[in-house]
């Protein structure tokens, strides 16, 4: 789980405030950056007050576009959107996670009912154009936006609901003159729709009116895929000591060359512990699934309270999420000097 340097090979303006970044990958790094449609990449972003990470949804679908990309909407006041806009030019470089996520296609052929809003739309992009070229599913988009002028991919859809007739259909919906989406607009577009697949990805509040009335539509919660570009805000899962296990009142962290004695708690990630400390590791998603905190346990008993990214053979390899990381055992020790 190392950073990889990629050259930006072209930056394209897709709306006032949305640019695709279009990466070059070597060809020693091209397996390691296969993707699937809907998966995204972590990037680091340098910054005066320590680097930190973002993660980005792949907008590019894996064997119709030859390069990678992604697409960054500005967020007011946010430190990594701005840097992306603002600091990037063509031929720079970004450190790159190899990609990761499990918002990809099921493996069925239901019709395929999308929910996007705003830059939500990124993953649905490459979701869209892979089902289109890869079987014969029937694909409904819902696509939320502010107005006219900031729908993201608006000619490409086009141009992509022409090259497959009656395969691809898209209901626009517009706030400056429909106001926020409401529950009946969800459940037309839901009519024939009944046995899709659902994917959603937008705005919190968005998301969690599609999936509120989908599932009380009846749609089975198993049919109903999230992406979440925010933390969904829901508590981390505890992880409980088993019978007779101690907790160690101090751990031993490896962080920028040196060695740090943490003290540590009860029910603590690894890195709060080491945030507490005053340490400052790179972390992201903070729920599992981006990568950002990797570490890798050398001593003692680390539990992951969430795991959606390693694989087994990961995790024979120590690799550890300290955001998900608990510790156990008089002693632990990791190491974040790997990455
Ligand atoms: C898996 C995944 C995929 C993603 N894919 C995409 C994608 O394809 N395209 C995309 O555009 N985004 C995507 N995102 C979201 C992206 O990672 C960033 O979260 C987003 O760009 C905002 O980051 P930022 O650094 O600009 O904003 P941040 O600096 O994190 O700020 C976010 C918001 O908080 C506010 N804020 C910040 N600091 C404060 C403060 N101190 N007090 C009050 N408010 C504050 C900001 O004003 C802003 O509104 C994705 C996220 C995930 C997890």
């Amino acid at each position: 789980m190392s950073y990889h340097q990629l050259r930006i090979a072209k930056i394209i303006q897709e709306t006032p405030d949305a640019r695709s970044f279009v990466l070059e990958v070597p060809g020693d790094l091209a397996a390691k950056f296969q993707y699937r449609a809907g998966q995204f990449l972590t990037f680091r972003v340098p910054y005066a007050d320590g680097a930190f990470n973002r993660c980005y949804s792949l907008s590019s679908a894996p064997g119709i576009d030859s390069l990678p990309k992604v697409t960054v909407k500005r967020v007011g006041g946010g430190k990594g959107s701005n840097w992306f806009h603002d600091a990037l030019k063509e031929g720079g470089t970004l450190d790159v996670l190899p990609p990761a996520g499990r918002f990809v296609l099921d493996a069925g052929d239901a019709p395929v009912l999308l929910f996007g809003g705003g830059s939500g739309i990124t993953p649905m992009m490459s979701l869209i154009k892979s089902a289109l070229k890869e079987g014969q599913r029937h694909l409904r988009l819902f696509y939320a936006n502010r107005d006219k002028p900031s729908i993201i991919f608006d000619a490409e859809f086009e141009a992509l609901m022409k090259a497959n007739p009656g395969r691809l259909e898209i209901i626009h919906h517009l706030d400056a003159t429909q106001g926020l989406t409401k529950p009946e607009e969800i459940l037309a577009a839901l009519k024939g729709f009944e046995v899709a697949e659902a994917y959603l990805c937008g705005p919190g509040p968005f998301m969690a009116l599609v999936e509120s009335t989908l599932i009380a539509a009846g749609m089975p919660r198993e049919r109903v895929h999230i992406e979440r570009f925010e933390a969904s805000g829901n508590d981390a899962v505890p992880v409980e000591p088993t019978e007779g296990e101690v907790i160690p009142s101090e751990i031993t962290i490896h962080f920028e060359g040196k060695t740090h004695k943490v003290p540590y708690q009860k029910g603590q990630t690894i890195l709060v512990a080491a945030r507490a400390a005053g340490l400052n590791p790179l972390s992201s998603c903070e729920e599992g699934f981006c990568a950002s905190c990797a570490a890798k346990s050398i001593k003692g008993k680390v539990v992951l309270a969430n795991n959606d990214i390693y694989t087994a053979d990961d995790l024979a390899n120590n690799w550890i999420l300290t955001c998900q990381g608990h510790c156990f055992g008089p002693e632990v020790e990791i190491t974040y000097d790997v990455v």
